[in-house]
């Protein structure tokens, strides 16, 4: 194993602080420093192997060390590796529209590359705003987000972004975009099944449109498969027809955020794919499509909306690394690779595996109350009881305890809490697409040693009766 050359205390800066000042809590356990990955695993610089579980933040969706990855790296680096698309074509990027957009589908004919799924809401946002005044709609100037929900960091992406706790402290900063309720499925208000609580939220946007005005909205935002806001909520089939139906009868664009469940993840190209009948007008891409490589995110629209905003002066936007050729190469690389090795379909089959093994796990802890998701986007939801599906105390801030956990016992696990610890008590178990069904029992066997731990720690503390 590589030693760190660094002679500095592990987890120290040259200025005698913590490497990782942004982002730990004083008194947090260091991180560990990872200096190897291959496949599901990484390896620390003590040796200590750590399983990929969720994917990092459900972006490594190769796992480490693709060979056809690094090769297409290293060959584009040696063409070139910058070529400014206002002034230059280049293969690179050609290729991945045109095998993106095939992946893609019929009304999803014109990609623009940026570099992350922040930078893909944000021109998403832009790119509605420029049809609508091409149209000759000036008035439509908000998009509706869901709430709960997640979007992105950036400014614009936090505006239609659902978590009450990043906007207070960010909203004083922004114009904050109307929201609806996300279509829950786990915790139902009275008097409501899945159905009908479904198609309450489908008339919440209903009446948001028409209380907002209808000519005042230019779009709704969604994960047709939720990320960690919702963990990988799956909304009952009516919601998508429904909320399609809305959205065309107000000339609202319907943009999928598919940042987390597209580029196969869910088991099919897009997430979409699974409602045929509620085509969204333009999906927002990033993680999977270059699979941690490099930063990369996409805006997929139809080929005539793009046509009619050039036709009125042009797409006023853009960044140094859109379009970025080595990134480009690096996404086509990733995509050939999801396409050839039809994995895809191994995540649809892995996926079914996973669930199975999850749902065994349930029945074996006190601590888990729902499993949601699609193929390989799953999220465990932890409980204090699973009969009244009571959250577990705030204080003990449950999924980041149950990460550390994990860590310990060699699981890389990704959670976070949002809106105040309003949401947030699960964990994503999203491997890598190109995980085997022995990996699988692998994860499923870590992960119940892991909730065992915390349920006789939370035990022995007297929370669960
Ligand atoms: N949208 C969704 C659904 C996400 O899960 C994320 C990131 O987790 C983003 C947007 C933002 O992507 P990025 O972190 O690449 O800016």
């Amino acid at each position: 194993m590589t030693a760190s050359p660094d002679p500095r205390p592990l987890g120290q800066d040259a200025h005698g602080g913590p490497v990782q000042a942004f982002f730990l809590k004083p008194g947090t356990a260091r991180r560990p420093r990872i200096v190897r990955g291959e496949g599901l695993y990484m390896w620390d610089d003590a040796g200590r192997r750590y399983i990929d579980v969720s994917s990092g933040p459900v972006a490594n969706n190769l796992g480490h060390g693709n060979r056809r990855v690094l090769d297409a790296m290293q060959r584009q680096a040696e063409a070139v590796t910058f070529a400014f698309p206002s002034l230059f074509e280049t293969e690179a990027n050609v290729m991945l529209s045109d095998l993106l957009t095939s992946l893609a589908g019929p009304g999803l004919e014109r990609a623009f590359f940026v570099s992350g799924g922040s930078e893909a809401t944000e021109s998403a946002i832009k790119l509605c705003r420029s049809y609508a005044l091409a149209k000759g709609e000036p008035a439509r100037v908000k998009i509706i987000g869901r709430e709960p929900g997640y979007h992105g960091a950036t400014l614009g992406a936090l505006a239609v972004t659902g978590d009450e706790h990043q906007h207070a402290i960010y909203g004083p900063l922004l114009r904050a975009m109307p929201k609806v309720p996300a279509p829950w499925t786990y915790r139902l208000p009275d008097n409501h099944t899945r159905e009908s609580y479904a198609r309450h939220c489908a008339q919440a946007l209903e009446e948001k449109i028409q209380s907002e005005g209808p000519e005042t909205i230019l779009a709704f935002i969604m994960e047709p498969i939720g990320g960690l806001a919702t963990g990988a909520l799956v909304a009952e089939d009516v919601y998508y027809r429904l909320v399609r139906e809305i959205c065309s009868r107000h000339g609202v664009l319907l943009i999928y955020d598919e940042v987390m469940s597209g580029a196969g993840r869910s088991g099919t190209f897009l997430a979409a794919d699974h409602w045929p009948d509620a085509r969204p007008d333009l999906v927002i891409l990033a993680k999977g499509i270059a699979a941690g490589y490099t930063p990369m995110g996409c805006v997929l629209a139809p080929a005539e909306l793009v046509r009619d905003v050039a036709e009125a002066g042009g797409f006023m936007h853009g960044f140094t690394y859109y379009s970025n050729p080595l990134s480009c190469a690096i996404g086509h690389a990733v995509l050939s690779e999801l396409v050839e090795r039809d994995l895809m379909a191994n995540a649809a089959a892995r996926g079914t595996q996973l669930l199975e093994a999850l749902q065994g796990v349930a029945e074996r802890s006190a601590l888990i109350g729902d499993i949601r998701g699609r193929g390989l986007l799953l999220a465990v939801e932890l409980v204090g009881d699973k009969a009244s599906k009571r959250q577990l105390p705030l204080e003990l801030n449950a999924p980041t305890r149950f990460q550390q956990i994990a860590m310990d016992q060699g699981l890389a696990v990704y959670s976070r809490r949002t809106s105040n610890g309003q949401y947030g008590d699960w964990f994503m178990v999203s491997p890598p697409l190109t995980v085997t069904a022995e990996q699988i029992e692998e994860i499923a066997a870590g992960l119940e040693q892991a909730l065992a731990t915390y349920q006789d720690e939370l035990a022995g503390a007297g929370v669960l009766s």
